[in-house]
C-alpha cells in the first residue's frame, strides 16, 4: 500500500505551499464607495484606484495579520 501513501502525500503538500503564498497582509478601500481589492489581487505599481468613482485607494492592514509580527 505504498502507492496510497504517495498520493497522500502529495495532496498534503500542494494545497499548504499555495495557501502560504496567498497570504495577505490588508487590503485596499475606497471607504466612500466600500469598494475592496486584496492586496494579494491587486497585480502593478503604487496604489489601485477604485473602479468606482476612480480616487485612490487606501491601504488598511488584516487585524489578524497585525497581531502577530512574527
Ligand atoms: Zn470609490
Amino acid at each position: 500500500m505504498s502507492l496510497i501513501g504517495d498520493i497522500k502525500d502529495a495532496l498534503r503538500q500542494s494545497p499548504a505551499t499555495s495557501d502560504g503564498s496567498e497570504r495577505s497582509k490588508g487590503a485596499y478601500w475606497c471607504h466612500d464607495c466600500g469598494e475592496r481589492i486584496r492586496d494579494v489581487e491587486f497585480e502593478g505599481d503604487g496604489v489601485p484606484s477604485c473602479s468606482v468613482c476612480g480616487d485612490e485607494m487606501e491601504f488598511e492592514r488584516s487585524p489578524d495579520s497585525a497581531g502577530c509580527a512574527c
